[in-house]
């Protein structure tokens, strides 16, 4: 019996031709990459704006009053731009370039937290949470005394909002936690949680690394304090990213590196930083991959944040339909606000050989903790498959997967 086909946004399907990685063939099949949550592809128009930079007018930027220096400084400036309209951010003094989610997180903890943490306060985060929203609090915590409390998920992978707020006392100085999950695709309900710890006076930090590929993000109707995010799950290059942070925050924060391009002024006694973002962006950057994020935000412009949204929605409900229909399947993660990313389980197949085994016919899934290991840890598991979706999949890579399984399943029955 024919499935019945989900309502895909018509013009994304052209979308696919924009990617020249997916045009090929991998173990002797045709390419289904459903890894888009570790890195996604990058479109022409951005490879091209990273060769043209590379070819033309490779210079170090802001600092040189040749002609290719401006050049260079002008495109990678023009970049903060458009990162700066694409969150909506109130001014570009707030858009901190950094080399990604990780670099911005550890800066927040680093430049915020720990001047100004004590034992006795507390940084809350949830059971969802990546590594990378883990390990800099951890640290912290060790420098400053404070301790770190951590919200329950329950069993389809939701915080459990009621514990959340429970926990959301006076010394509580900084929540962070993921717009979307990575290892299961739960969307946060963010406006109210953080209406929530802004009533409790408290500073919040959005890990948003699959929040921006995949949705409108807009930092003022928020109202968070910082929010960070990396190139390349938005189809730009890798080590790129920002940390956006209020102005009035980033002011009062100490650098968080030391070199050239952060200061006004350097003598032996004293040293006068620079003016925001420069303040946190030390030392030589990466020109050529900012440029590229650059056209990445052209890019997701192009094609529409709420289509983009429309389409994985549309996808994603096609992939959960088909998955529940292969003997054997135990989808991880089935919250009610779900992004693009599946994981899941195939009978006692280790995720490890589920993924070779569809690697063989050409489909490349993630398998592993994730690097969210609690979240594993959660649901009683070592780790899961994943099939997380981007802008130029379709039914028929979805059917791809469908029938790899259905083999794995044969070959360990
Ligand atoms: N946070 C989440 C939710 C992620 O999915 C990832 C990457 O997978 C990160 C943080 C870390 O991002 P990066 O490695 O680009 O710094």
């Amino acid at each position: 019996m024919n499935q019945p086909q989900p309502t895909l946004v018509a013009d994304i399907a052209a979308c696919r031709n924009d990617f020249p990685a997916l045009n090929q063939d991998v173990n002797g099949h045709s390419l289904v990459y459903l890894d888009s949550a570790a890195s996604a592809q990058q479109p022409l128009a951005v490879i091209e704006a990273v060769a043209r930079y590379q070819n033309d007018d490779h210079a170090n930027v802001h600092r040189g009053v040749h002609t290719l220096s401006h050049r260079a400084t002008e495109l990678y400036e023009g970049a903060r731009d458009k990162l700066r309209k694409f969150v909506n951010a109130a001014s570009r003094a707030e858009i901190v370039l950094t080399s990604g989610t990780t670099e911005s997180i550890n800066l927040v903890a680093q430049s915020y937290c720990r001047p100004t943490l004590r034992s006795g306060d507390q940084i809350l985060i949830t059971w969802l949470e990546h590594h990378s929203n883990i390990v800099p609090w951890q640290l912290v915590c060790e420098q400053t005394g404070a301790e770190l409390i951590v919200a329950p998920i329950n069993d389809r992978g939701e915080i459990e909002l009621d514990e959340l707020y429970a926990l959301m006392t006076g010394p509580v100085k900084l929540l962070s936690l993921s717009h979307v999950s990575n290892a299961l695709g739960t969307v946060n309900p963010l406006r109210e949680i953080i209406d929530r710890a802004k009533k409790a006076g408290i500073t919040v930090l959005i890990d948003g690394a699959q929040g921006v590929p995949h949705m409108t993000v807009d930092v003022q109707a928020l109202d968070c304090d910082f929010y960070a995010f990396s190139g390349h799950k938005m189809f730009g290059p890798t080590g790129t990213g920002v940390l956006w942070g209020r102005e009035a925050l980033l002011e009062e924060m100490p650098p968080y590196k030391g070199g050239g391009d952060m200061i006004l002024e350097v003598s032996f006694d004293n040293t006068v930083f620079n003016d925001l973002p420069y303040k946190f962006e030390a030392g030589t950057p990466n020109i050529s991959g900012t440029i590229g994020l650059g056209a990445a935000v052209d890019y997701l412009q192009s094609v529409g944040m709420d289509n983009i949204s429309e389409h994985e929605k549309a996808l994603h409900e096609y992939l959960v339909d088909k998955l529940a229909g292969v003997n054997g399947i135990r989808l991880i993660g089935t919250a009610r606000n779900q992004a693009s990313v599946q994981s899941f389980m195939l009978n006692d197949i280790h995720p490890h050989d589920l993924g070779t085994i569809v690697d063989h016919q050409g489909i490349a899934i993630r398998t592993g903790h994730h690097c969210a290991m609690p979240v594993m840890q959660r649901f009683g598991l070592s780790g899961t498959a994943r099939a997380s979706l981007g802008l130029y999949n379709n039914t028929d890579d979805v059917d791809r997967l469908i029938l790899a399984l259905e083999k794995a399943r044969q070959i360990f029955a």
